[in-house]
């Protein structure tokens, strides 16, 4: 990775800003997933090894610039402190006067939980103003939070501009094993892409297409690209009006001379409901009454064979509507293959990442990326602004 990290600085007895993401979900002040908390957990324990005293900042939910009770970072400073067997700090502000003075009375260690940065208006328009007040509150500057790398706001870039800015182990390995895997693939290299839209995913295609050397589709958007190709489709969720974009991206899979896979067959059914009948047809046996829900079995078979004799694979968006048991069989097979994969394995997208995790898969894959917007602009090729703050290592 060509961006310096925690491990290249000095932070013995620094005050150092640690943008963390505990975007965590919560019910009242229950916090119903902790996993974000967990995964901040090596940067922050190394930081309080070496003697630095941590100011620790995140966003939580939407609350549009104001104080909201609802969206208070308390539950998850009493989460951490019982995770790290220690006191965290906790004011209620993220900048002024008692954060300042708390700061004071930080000894080598501590730790100090800031109050969710969008209680100020600021922190989504990137107000320089409120970046160097975070600024000021610190010696060093420590991006962790991957999730939320795609914005440009005060706590993920704005401060950045103030302070020696590095990058944490989480963002670290988010770089590094996604980073890693466009830049300098073992091959085969296979791409899997599907969820709900073409449109959520053109431009993650087109940057693929240009780097794997197969292209598998599925999900929803499979339809899109079978409707080009002529089939009736029914009732199934398509994008009319990105046909064209369809047609061009199989003729652009030709050109660069890569394998595209479209499903073969499909798993349809009159309803969007659990307890529909279904039936597996060939791909034009889709009758006008009857939607796409998941791919069929022979689509299964090459899939995984596919998948199978891959070194590197990305997958991004479920084949199926996998909430639902009856259409979750495609996903299924699919995260088993890719389980099986001797070589690299990256999940991305927050549904996709749901559908492994409820397989029970998630330690059998190389790397689940924690951000799902972060994820799809880094598969799109796009440099996050949280990401090009950081400083760059000597000799880049
Ligand atoms: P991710 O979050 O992994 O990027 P998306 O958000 O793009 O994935 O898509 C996930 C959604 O797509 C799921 O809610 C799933 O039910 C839906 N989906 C998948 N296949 C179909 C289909 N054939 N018809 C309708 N919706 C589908
Ligand atoms: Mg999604």
């Amino acid at each position: 990775m060509d961006k310096m990290t925690i491990r290249d600085m000095d932070v013995q007895g620094k005050r150092v800003f640690v943008r963390v993401d505990f975007n965590v979900p919560l019910k009242g002040d229950t916090i119903t997933d902790d996993t974000r908390i967990q995964a901040a957990l090596p940067t922050i324990r190394y930081l309080e090894e070496q003697g630095a005293k941590l100011i620790l900042a995140s966003h939580l939910g939407r609350p549009k610039g104001e104080a909201n009770p609802s969206f208070s970072l308390k539950p998850v400073r009493d989460r951490l402190a019982q995770l790290l067997g220690k006191e965290v700090k906790f004011v209620g502000e993220s900048i002024g006067e008692a954060v300042e003075n708390t700061i004071k009375t930080m000894v080598d260690g501590d730790v100090f939980l800031l109050e969710n940065v969008r209680f100020h208006k600021g922190e989504e328009k990137n107000d320089l103003a409120l970046a160097q007040e975070f600024a000021k509150l610190a010696d060093i500057y420590v991006n962790d939070a991957f999730g939320t790398a795609h914005r440009a706001h005060a706590t993920t870039e704005g401060i950045a501009r103030y302070l020696p800015a590095v990058a944490g182990f989480l963002m670290e390995k988010e770089i590094a094993i996604m980073g890693g895997a466009l830049a300098n693939p073992a091959h085969p290299f296979t791409a899997i892409i599907g969820g709900a839209k073409v449109s959520d995913k053109i431009m993650v295609i087109e940057n693929l297409l240009t780097k794997v050397d197969r292209l598998l589709i599925g999900g929803g958007m499979a339809n899109t690209f079978l409707l080009a190709q002529g089939y009736n489709m029914g009732k199934s969720l398509v994008e009319p009006e990105q046909l064209e974009t369809a047609r061009r991206l199989i003729d652009f899979a030709k050109q660069e001379g890569k394998m595209l896979l479209l499903p073969t067959d499909l798993v349809v059914a009159k309803e969007f409901k659990a307890d529909a009948s279904s039936r597996l047809v060939s791909l034009d046996g889709v009758t006008d009454d009857e939607m796409a829900l998941d791919i069929g079995e022979q689509t299964v078979k090459a899939y995984e064979e596919t998948i199978r004799t891959s070194k590197t694979v990305i997958w991004n968006g479920p084949m199926g509507v996998f909430e639902m048991d009856a259409f979750a069989k495609g996903t299924n097979a699919v995260a088993q293959a890719v389980a099986k994969v001797q070589g690299t394995t990256i999940i991305g997208g927050g549904d996709s990442v749901a559908a492994i995790e409820k397989a029970g898969l998630a330690d059998r894959m190389t790397h689940i990326s924690t951000g799902g917007g972060a994820s799809l602009e880094f598969l799109e090729g796009r440099k996050l602004p949280g990401v090009e703050a950081l400083m760059a290592k000597e000799g880049n």
